[in-house]
């Protein structure tokens, strides 16, 4: 089996700073690859990395079987935008385009990179809106929407560019604690549909009932990974169970 996301030795500093050491990691199609651990600890910055936003200057990435990354040499512009599109994205912030209506969010990708005709890319765009129960909204621009509404949307502008695998930065984070659960409902959905994901998150209980492999992160480094049942029911690592002591 091909490996969807493989990091391979990837290291990455910030002026001198170093923040990911030796990160050796493989995201498998379908499954769903949780990443927790305290804050600073490097897991935002090892999932922009996966998709190019951040530059690794050690290390290998590959993204389904493509080097993203060889040696910490990026990959030339025009093919990198390329691998890219196969990598979608939601982050902590929504980051929605404030002056297009829901559906112009969500088109605007595959019109505008991926050449996709208006006609098509709305009725995907619909379909996809339907499947994150914002069908009704399509009209409606982003200020009029909750939180939840709007990361579903982004989740749904995500998907518009048909990613191989589907990264999320801490999605529910942001929002008022009575809409998280409409949020990770549509990321679960997505994980039994069979889509691949890799998830910075810090409920637990997501991570518990919907991963595959939980990866544990402290100060740039991978401590600990395995199955959700051996990372909260027997972790290995002093430094897991500290850090699940403080967040359960
Ligand atoms: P986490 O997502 O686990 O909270 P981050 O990946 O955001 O951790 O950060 C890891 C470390 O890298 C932190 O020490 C943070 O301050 C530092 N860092 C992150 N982004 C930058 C940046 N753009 N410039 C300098 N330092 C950064
Ligand atoms: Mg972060």
């Amino acid at each position: 089996m091909k490996s969807i996301i493989k990091l391979n030795d990837l290291g990455k500093s910030f002026s001198g700073n170093r923040v990911l050491h030796g990160i050796n990691l493989e995201v498998n199609p379908s499954e769903v690859v949780v990443i927790i651990g305290p804050s600073g600890s490097g897991k935002s910055t090892l999932l922009r990395c996966c998709n190019g936003l951040e530059v690794a200057e050690e290390g290998n990435i590959e993204i389904c079987g493509k080097p993203l990354l060889t040696n910490g040499t990026m990959l030339a512009d025009h093919e990198l935008n390329h691998l890219r599109e196969q990598v979608g994205m939601v982050f902590q912030s929504f980051n929605l385009f404030p002056h297009l209506s829901v559906l112009g969010n969500v088109t605007v990708g595959p019109r505008k990179i991926q050449g996709v005709d208006k006609d098509s890319a709305e009725s995907f765009a619909r379909e996809l809106l339907a499947k994150v129960g914002l069908a009704h909204k399509a009209d409606a621009m982003p200020a009029t929407l909750s939180g939840g509404q709007k990361q579903r949307v982004a989740i749904a502008r995500a998907l518009a560019m048909k990613p191989q695998v589907m990264l999320f930065d801490e999605p529910t984070s942001a929002l008022d604690p009575e809409l998280v659960g409409e949020v990770l409902q549509v990321m679960k959905a997505l994980a039994t549909e069979g889509m691949t994901m890799l998830v910075v998150t810090h409920e637990m209980g997501f991570a518990r009932e919907v991963a595959d492999v939980v990866v544990v992160m402290d100060h740039g480094r991978i401590v600990e990974s395995g199955p959700p049942d051996q990372i909260f029911v027997n972790p290995r690592e002093a430094r897991t169970r500290s850090f699940l002591q403080a967040v359960l």
